[in-house]
């Protein structure tokens, strides 16, 4: 494979983190400060830096769902998992 810096394919800054005791996405916002700041997707807790990136489908087999494709994204119903 072949990896592309600008590819919006290429990836999902991840860490492992300490409180979810997995490894997870880390998105990165500002604090009280004005920093950036990298946090856990998952639990909000901050975290270091990425250690690497998840590619799309990586994300989606580590139980994440991508939203935003296609049609409008429908907070509080999922058409696919039946939960
Ligand atoms: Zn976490």
């Amino acid at each position: 494979m072949w990896f592309e810096t600008d590819d919006e394919d290429v990836g999902f800054p991840k860490s492992r983190c300490a409180t979810c005791e997995r490894e997870v996405v880390v998105y990165r916002t500002l604090d009280d400060a004005g920093q950036i700041a990298c946090r856990c997707l998952d639990c909000n807790g901050p975290m270091p830096d990425p250690e690497g990136a998840w590619s799309r489908d990586e994300l989606i087999e580590a139980g994440y769902k991508i939203e935003g494709q296609g049609s409008n994204a429908q907070k509080g119903s999922c058409g696919n998992c039946g939960v």
